[in-house]
């Protein structure tokens, strides 16, 4: 499988073409013809434990809720990746697309 990428305004190509079948391409080897970019959006979802929330309350000073939430702060509430995005501007003339709406690859089922 290959991936192309056509400019309409000037006719400038790259392609993802991966070195063996099946293989992984590197996002920026089509940089000479067009510049790849990411974006997205982070959101901490509302999955603070319960427990976590009773521990920091329990505590007396500041300097021990800052101990806390540096210790178990990761492990108690999760972010979740709300949006993403995957442009390719074109070096020649500046025309862009712009990928959004993706699935996480393990939800596709293939
Ligand atoms: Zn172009």
């Amino acid at each position: 499988m290959r991936i192309q990428i056509i400019c309409e305004k000037c006719s400038s190509i790259a392609e993802f073409l991966p070195p063996r079948t099946g293989e992984e391409v590197g996002i920026q080897t089509v940089n000479k013809n067009f510049r790849v970019g990411v974006n997205w959006k982070n959101e901490v979802i509302e999955n603070v434990q319960e427990e976590f929330v009773k521990e920091l309350s329990e505590v007396a000073t500041n300097e021990e809720r800052k101990e806390l939430l540096e210790a178990k702060l990761t492990e108690n509430a999760f972010a979740e990746t709300i949006d993403f995005e995957l442009s390719f501007t074109c070096v020649g003339c500046g025309d862009r697309i712009t990928l959004n709406d993706f699935q996480l690859s393990d939800f596709i089922g293939f």
